[in-house]
């Protein structure tokens, strides 16, 4: 890296050595941001990537809540409210117990420029707590959501900051912080998305993530002209965005061959279908059980604990959709050792910077999150738009405008990256089309 970029990085490293996934975040946006900095010298004369780079706000509180035993447990609850500059903060929750200020921060600035992405108003902001909802009751995880809550309540709101969820934060979470809201501010308004159907949700939104991964893919791979029919696919994780990353490539007639979870990687190589599908749905969101539960009712599935999905056999794509850094520099040479040619991110960072650099020297087509995974927050915000108009859209309806948000954000980054140089790197691509717009908005509304 070099010139002002470099020198913003250096300072940020300075300031906050302890925080690596969001200097890991930062480096990457910086060093794409280069290019444009040397076209555009008004950003540095009106100091954007040092603002940018600091979030407008950020809050920390005690979580006490009593477990069922009656004893006293303290959690941290966090909400990092990075940028307004086009709209209210917006970016979910993450309650799992690795939580801290430097992940939210790599999280709430990664939201900034994938919200910019999406061409809807919305700002930046990420939060969460150290929480592990993994093990607890229901009755505990509702205490744990309402103590929370009896803080948050004071920072957000339908035109301020408008959370939703992540990992260790599905529906079920989000109607106890939404009744909790609910009842301290005395309105029903849409300040939370993911909401439940029956109280102000959008069809499509628990599919979103997953489906706009797999649109963005599609849309990858048209530029080669491949699709997903015939193609093997390797899935990580097993929660929300891999649960329908996996119902669309199987639409689309890809063979799914692996999910994970913490514990481990299934593998099939026949491919799952729809029994199995909406045997693991059953599995993780109702008995709340573990990936490797599989192998039980369908023998030919095999469990390989403690692996990652990316070196199990024959992989023509991969969607990393459970966590950040789960793809390093050796599972990437594994990726290309076995055939692999496109990867779309349904996880936010899931690949270490050595990694993409193996993708990119190896031209895959490679969907970084922030760009891949923006169908998430695109049909949040299509849930605010609903709220607003007291009016729901059918499924088709926000089907096809998610459909229409990805095949937009797929053009910008691959536009982008052309105009500056890369043809073909959707990194550049995605954050210097999701910056200049966020950047201009800052300096149209002056020093604030
Ligand atoms: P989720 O429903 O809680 O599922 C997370 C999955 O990832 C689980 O299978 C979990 O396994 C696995 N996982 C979590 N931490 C792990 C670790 N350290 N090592 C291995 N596996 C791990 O969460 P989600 O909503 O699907 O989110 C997954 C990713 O997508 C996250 O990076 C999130 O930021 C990103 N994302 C989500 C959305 C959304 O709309 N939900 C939108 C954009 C991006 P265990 O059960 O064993 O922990």
């Amino acid at each position: 890296m070099k010139g002002y970029s470099a020198q913003v990085y250096e300072n940020l490293s300075k300031k906050y050595p302890w925080e690596k996934e969001f200097l890991q975040a930062a480096n990457e946006v910086l060093e794409s941001l280069e290019i444009l900095m040397e076209k555009e010298p008004k950003y540095q004369k009106y100091a954007i990537l040092e603002r940018i780079v600091e979030p407008e706000r950020t809050i920390i509180f005690r979580v006490p809540w009593l477990d069922d035993s009656g004893k006293i447990q303290i959690n941290i609850g966090y909400r990092v409210e990075f940028n307004s500059a086009i709209g209210p903060y917006k970016g979910g929750l993450r309650f799992h117990p690795t939580v801290n200020l430097g992940i939210l921060k790599f999280l709430g600035f990664e939201q900034v420029l994938k919200n910019s992405l999406t061409s809807l108003p919305m700002g930046g902001g990420k939060g969460g707590s150290n929480f592990d909802p993994k093990g607890k009751s229901d009755n505990e995880v509702m205490k744990f959501c309402q103590s929370f809550m009896s803080e948050l309540f004071r920072h957000i709101g339908a035109d301020t900051d408008v959370p939703a969820g992540d990992i260790g934060v599905g529906g079920r979470e989000i109607g106890f912080l939404f009744g909790q809201y609910r009842k301290l501010r005395n309105e029903f308004t849409g300040v939370f998305t993911g909401k439940g159907l029956n109280w102000g949700g959008s069809l499509i939104r628990p599919e979103a993530t997953g489906y706009g991964c797999t649109y963005f893919a599609e849309e990858m791979l048209k530029t080669q002209k491949k699709a997903f029919a015939g193609m093997t696919v390797a899935i990580s994780g097993s929660g929300n965005v891999s649960q329908y990353a996996t119902e669309k490539v199987m639409q689309l007639g890809g063979k799914v061959v692996s999910l994970s979870d913490s514990e481990g990687t299934i593998y099939d190589k026949n491919g799952l279908n729809k029994e199995k599908w909406a045997f693991m749905m059953e599995l993780k969101n109702v008995k709340r059980g573990r990936i490797k539960e599989m192998v039980n009712k369908f023998p030919e599935i095999k469990f390989y604990g403690g692996k990652k999905p990316w070196n199990v056999g024959k992989i023509d794509i991969a969607m990393p959709c459970a966590t950040q850094n789960e793809i390093d520099e050796n599972d990437a040479k594994d990726l290309i050792k076995n055939g692999c040619i496109c990867v779309s991110e349904g996880a936010n960072m899931p690949s270490t910077p050595e990694a993409i650099e193996v993708f990119l020297a190896n031209k895959v087509l490679y969907g970084p999150g922030k760009a891949a995974n923006a169908g998430g927050v695109s049909t949040s915000g299509l849930e605010m738009s609903q709220n607003s108009m007291r009016y729901g859209w059918t499924r088709e309806e926000v089907d096809s405008k998610l459909h229409n948000i990805m095949i937009n954000i797929h053009n910008s980054c691959f536009n982008a990256a052309k105009e500056f140089g890369t043809p073909g790197n959707y990194v550049n691509g995605a954050n210097i089309a999701g910056f200049k717009k966020v950047a201009d908005a800052m300096i149209d509304q002056g020093l604030i």
